[in-house]
């Protein structure tokens, strides 16, 4: 991690097939100085990944917890859209879908079509602890629905086919026994979250 003082926030992000993975984590109370801090965590090391969100279950954390910016993507020199969210809860979903190249950090370099509804509206306690709601599309509503995923144990690879997440996760399983994780993710059609 080096001696960038601003790396010491970093967490280690846990890679497929990590059973901690699998945690369904549990609502915070409310969002105070220790629930702030996590968030603040969660964002350098999903920065410095990079992805444009993480989820608490993504470090080990069960908290639901999870962060995601989506602005850097359209223009690398666009200044950072950081959003975060405790206990999000989908609302509502459009029953019209839409289709995304999926990524992410705990898949390191695996990419794959999911199909997910289009629009969600999604229910948070904010960085405040006040109650809000997001209607979100594109790919930020792809990417709330992949986090809070990870806040129940899912992963995007649940959402393809038996065949191809069995080869993954064979894959992934064979490759830790081998060497350690220590892949960066690459560019696609989305970044890795
Ligand atoms: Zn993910």
């Amino acid at each position: 991690m080096g001696l960038d003082p601003k790396a010491l926030a970093l967490r280690t992000i846990i890679t497929l097939p990590d059973p901690r993975l699998r945690n369904v984590c549990e609502p915070v109370p409310e969002v105070d100085q220790a629930v702030r801090a996590l968030m603040t965590d969660l964002l350098e090391t999903m920065y410095d990944a990079p992805g444009i969100g993480l989820a608490a279950a993504q470090i080990a954390i069960k908290k639901r917890v999870i962060v995601i910016d989506v602005a850097k993507r359209k223009d690398d020199s666009a200044s950072a859209d950081p959003m975060v969210f405790a206990n999000p809860e989908i609302l509502w979903a459009s029953e019209e879908t839409s289709s995304y190249e999926e990524g992410c950090l705990s898949i390191p370099e695996y990419y794959e079509e999911v199909i997910r509804p289009a629009r969600v509206r999604v229910g948070f306690l904010d960085r405040d602890n006040k109650r809000q709601e997001i209607e979100a599309d594109g790919i930020l509503s792809t990417c709330l629905q992949h986090e809070i995923d990870h806040l129940n144990g899912v992963l995007f690879i649940d959402h393809i086919s038996k065949l191809k997440r069995d080869r993954v996760i064979k894959k992934f399983t064979k490759a830790a026994k081998q060497a350690g994780p220590d892949k960066k993710s690459g560019g696609r059609d989305m970044p890795a979250v």
